[in-house]
Order: structure tokens, then sequence, then C-alpha cells
């Protein structure tokens, strides 16, 4: 997989109500439904929630990339974002994973391992 798009969650957004970030941008807060929001910034790094394995992809695009990693990542603000996550070759993700953030857009993110100990 190539990732070249640097642009990091450009549109991350947290309700200016109640302070809840929003992943994907949307136009209501989840948590109490205010409409109003603001810009805010993201330190990119998080825990490995959940994952699963994509064996056989849903596209013929994606096809050629399985198989590819869907994970779950509590970043550290406090969002859980859903996004490709990238590991070292040979290696196998753990739940509890430090992961930071490489590549994202308006609805998308990429993840990499960053701190397990090879074993
Ligand atoms: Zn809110």
């Amino acid at each position: 997989m190539t990732v070249a798009n640097q642009n990091v969650f450009p549109t991350m957004r947290r309700c200016t109500a109640c302070g809840s970030l929003r992943f994907y941008p949307k136009p209501l807060c989840p948590a109490c439904h205010d409409a109003k929001s603001e810009a805010a910034q993201v330190n990119g790094q998080g825990e490995l929630y959940s994952f699963t394995v994509v064996h056989r992809a849903p596209t013929r695009e994606l096809k050629a990339e399985a198989p590819y990693i869907i994970a779950l990542v509590d970043l550290d603000e406090g969002v859980r974002v859903t996004g490709r996550l990238i590991m070292p070759e040979g290696r196998t993700p753990r739940c509890g994973d430090r992961v930071r953030l490489v590549a994202g857009g308006q609805s998308f993110a990429i993840f990499e391992s960053i701190d397990r100990e090879i074993i």
C-alpha cells in the first residue's frame, strides 16, 4: 500500500457545546445534537481498540491489497476512529498496541504500529 496523502485529519471537528470530537465530519454532534463546531487538532496517536483482517476485498480495486487490516483506534483525545492499519512484515496487531496516524482525509485514516518490540 502506498501512503501518499500526508494531509492528516484536516477537518476533525469539536462540538462547541459539549466538546466531543467528530470523525468523520457530521452536521450534528452525535453526543448532544448541537450543530455548531470548530476545527480541532489531534496528535494522531492512540491505542488499537479492535481490528479485523480482510481476506476477501469487497471491491475489485481493493482485491490487490488483500489481506489488509481494518482497525478501530481510540485516539488520545478520546474519539474512536475507523481506518486501515499498516503493520511491519511478519507482525500481527494486538489490541492495546500504540498506533499513529500516517495519512488521512475527511473520512478515512491510515495508521501504523509504533512501539511494540519484535517478539
Ligand atoms: Zn456536542
